[in-house]
């Protein structure tokens, strides 16, 4: 892609996320869905972005199959498939999930269903490999734990959902479609969130640690904390290079946000700074004995919230105040 196309597909993908966003908030419901249309965006290489299934979704094709980041939500999910096909008619070998909101994993058992694993040792190829009767699906350990809970608690889900292949240490590599892929434990938004490093193609499907559209959502609940989101974005920003402008060149690492439009390495950068400068600031006001209300009422992030602040809807402004400032707490 040369530097012009590059930029404008970064506008188309502003675009659709700021047309995609309004449908997707109502589409929570499952209710809205069959009106809402699911994007396909080309990200790099053979990398794709589905916007408007719930989370963005990343696919990535070759030879061997397909490989999905998160799946949308679950009435989203004949549409992800139909945008799926227009890109490979191979089969799903892989679902990676970033994280269990159901906007993220809706699509796992319906879409994995359709798949088949490659199974018989080293996933190097097809030769040799026998197929499976269904995707495999990959997610860190407490991911698998939440989702096979009993029957009654928040985030149970049918067994054809739950994760094939939980992974519990620090990383997870593997090798497809002749790319490497690193799947690394970052735990921020819950206990259990991945982020997904496509090597060779140079693309970042980052889950919930990143969003444009929004602040971190940190639910306390499952595990997540401001540290861990800082951490992550480091992570990011250790993985991402900006493209050299100078030089014209094309290229540099691409980042696809768990919401909002695919990013490049600067993007990233302005958010790591925004979730540094409300954590300093919010842990200056923990340290001088402030309370919660005196820390909401001090306004941390007001200059911010024209860009990512909210009064309404699932994750307010005041809620991520909150959830920074108990985070903080916490340790103490
Ligand atoms: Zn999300």
């Amino acid at each position: 892609m040369n530097p012009l196309v590059h930029r404008v597909a970064l506008a188309i993908a502003a675009l659709v996320a700021a047309v995609a966003l309004p449908s997707m908030a109502k589409s929570q419901g499952n209710t809205e869905a069959a009106d809402a249309t699911v994007h396909v965006l080309p990200v790099q290489g053979n990398i794709y972005m589905l916007v408007g299934a719930g989370a963005n979704v990343t696919v990535q094709v070759g030879s061997t199959g397909v490989l999905l980041v998160d799946t949308g939500l679950a009435a989203m999910s004949n549409k992800v498939l139909a945008a799926v096909r227009t890109l490979s008619d191979k089969p799903i070998r892989y679902i990676v999930d970033t994280t269990d909101d159901p906007d993220h994993i809706g699509g796992n058992e319906s879409i994995a269903k359709t798949g088949s694993t490659i199974t018989g040792g080293n996933v190097v190829g097809d030769i040799g490999a026998s197929a499976g009767d269904t995707a495999a699906i990959i997610a860190f350990q407490s991911i698998l734990d939440r989702m096979s809970a009993p029957t009654g608690k928040r985030f149970a889900m049918p067994q054809g959902a739950w994760p094939t292949d939980a992974y519990e240490t620090p990383q997870k590599s593997f090798w497809f479609n002749g790319d490497s892929i690193r799947v690394f434990h970052q735990p921020g938004h819950t206990d259990g969130d991945s982020i997904v490093y496509f090597r060779r193609a140079d693309v970042v499907s980052a889950g919930d640690i990143f969003r444009t559209d929004s602040y971190p959502v940190i639910d306390l609940d499952r595990g997540g904390s401001i540290q861990g989101v800082i951490d992550g974005l480091n992570h990011l920003l250790d993985l991402a290079i900006p493209a050299d402008d100078k030089s014209k060149d094309e290229g540099g690492t691409m980042v696809i946000p768990g919401h909002g439009r695919l990013c490049d390495q600067a993007d990233v950068v302005v958010y790591q700074e925004m979730v540094t400068i409300v954590r300093d600031r919010i842990q200056d006001m923990v340290n001088r004995g402030l309370t919660l209300d005196q820390a909401k009422a001090a306004k941390p992030t007001r200059d911010y919230d024209p860009l990512y602040g909210a009064n309404t809807g699932p994750w307010t402004t005041d809620m991520f105040v909150e959830a920074v400032y108990r985070s903080l707490s916490a340790k103490h």
